[in-house]
């Protein structure tokens, strides 16, 4: 069996080294002409994390990355509304990451590259189209044609091969929320493995390190997010959704300056230090009814883009990797992928209905609703019952509670 891949980000990457795994031949098509480590931070969850400990890649993740140690929920102004253990610390089998989702990139290429060889990705080839037959399909990228049992298109919120399931959609849908991203050298707060989420509807700051460098003692690379809403669905999109596009200080700082600020970190001085960071919409599409057709499926943010609450991007495109590494290593590609798409698309839909109402970071919004200066005593505002079950029901529906992930 010879499996073609569409995109070599995250989900392609990890699907190769899925069927290599299972003695099945994949090739991978990738419109870039490298690999360049484009993006900034990432959360990469236990489940997600316990695939690519079974590809054996647990050792490594551990030299680009760090084992986020715990979760701290704070309102606008700073103050604790639910504090959480992450990872082992929270009694599961294997890590969360925080990682630079270009490091991840790179390593994933650079397996695929060791373990299936350096032919297995064909970069500077842009799919741009396909067709099929009872016995094999054909994708073209301009360049040459490839032909092979399955065509798997994990191209992204862009994808080509999507397209052909769903038609012409138009852009992404936004949700009137700008978040601007980016990663500096500073000091660590807390453990050194904290991670943070802070503020409400209007604005949000997501904060957390993602890399140690022995050169560096004393640092660490911190990632920082700031969220902004600035329209509604109605609002016609201000940029185009594209992973590269520069922000500007004058643009993020009114919603930082008087608007967050917390004890652990000043936020305006690490922004106001960050090179060089980047602007992005908060954008999804809607679930689609069908993802597969006999010898060609989706995977990844090509299947179902999300909105980036939650952690569950990356982590939700590896499971999809791994679920249909297992279906074709157990019957041929159309069987398998109509078993893949069964086992993935419902589930999948309800993680990207879920973030649109907020994810676990309900949390926040819950308690700036009820609260919106601020408590004396976070009891007579919401229970700690009340807030671990919007975390822990959330965990559940999107398959990372401790009993899933340890089974
Ligand atoms: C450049 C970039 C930067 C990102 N930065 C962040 C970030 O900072 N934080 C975050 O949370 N998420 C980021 N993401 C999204 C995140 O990586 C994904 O949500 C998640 O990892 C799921 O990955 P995926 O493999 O499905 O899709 P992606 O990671 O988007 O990968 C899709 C791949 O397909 C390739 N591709 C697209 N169209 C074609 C085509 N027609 N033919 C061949 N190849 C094609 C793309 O070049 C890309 O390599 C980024 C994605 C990209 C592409």
């Amino acid at each position: 069996m010879h499996i073609l891949i569409a995109g070599a980000g995250i989900g392609g990457l990890t699907l190769a080294l899925a069927l290599h795994a299972r003695g099945i031949k994949a090739t991978l098509v990738e419109q870039a002409a490298s690999v360049r480590e484009l993006g900034v931070g990432i959360n990469t969850l236990p489940h997600a994390i316990k695939e690519l400990a079974e590809l054996d890649l647990l050792d490594q993740l551990d030299t680009i990355g760090i084992r986020t140690g715990e979760l701290i929920y704070k309102t606008a102004k700073g103050q604790d509304i639910l504090r959480q253990p992450r990872g082992i610390g929270a009694g599961y089998d294997v890590p969360q990451f925080s990682i630079h989702r270009g490091k991840l990139q790179r390593l994933l290429f650079d397996t695929v590259t060791a373990r299936l060889g350096p032919d297995a990705i064909k970069t500077g080839h842009r799919l741009t189209g396909f067709a099929q037959d009872a016995d094999s399909v054909t994708a073209h990228t301009g360049h040459a044609d490839f032909q092979a049992d399955a065509l798997i298109g994990a191209d992204g919120i862009h994808s080509t091969v999507r397209k052909h399931f769903a038609g012409e959609e138009g852009p992404p849908s936004w949700n009137g929320i700008l978040m601007w991203r980016g990663a500096t050298w500073t000091k660590p707060f807390l453990t050194g493995s904290s991670m943070i989420i802070a503020g409400g509807m209007k604005a949000k700051l997501v904060l957390y390190p993602i890399f140690n460098d022995p050169a560096r003692p004393g640092e660490t690379l911190m990632n920082w997010v700031i969220c902004a809403k600035l329209g509604d669905a109605s609002t016609p999109l201000p940029t185009r959704e594209d992973w590269s596009k520069s922000g500007t200080l004058a643009e993020v700082m009114p919603h930082v300056e008087g608007v967050i600020s917390i004890p652990e970190v000043d936020i305006p001085a690490l922004i106001a230090a960050t090179p060089e960071f980047y602007v992005y919409p908060m954008c999804d599409r809607d679930p689609l009814h069908r993802w597969t057709e006999n010898r060609v499926t989706l995977l990844g943010d090509a299947a179902h883009p999300m909105y980036p609450v939650g952690s569950n991007g990356a982590s939700q495109a590896i499971l999809d990797a791994v679920c249909l590494a297992d279906h074709l290593a157990a019957t041929a590609a159309p069987t398998a992928l109509t078993a893949y798409e069964a086992d993935r698309r419902e589930a999948t839909a309800a993680i990207v209905l879920a973030n649109r109402k907020g994810g676990p970071e309900r949390v926040i919004d819950l308690v700036e609703e009820r609260a919106p200066d601020g408590f004396t005593s976070l009891d007579a505002v919401a229970t700690p019952d009340e807030l671990r079950a919007i975390v822990g029901d959330y965990q559940k529906m999107a398959g990372f509670t401790r009993d899933q992930v340890n089974r």
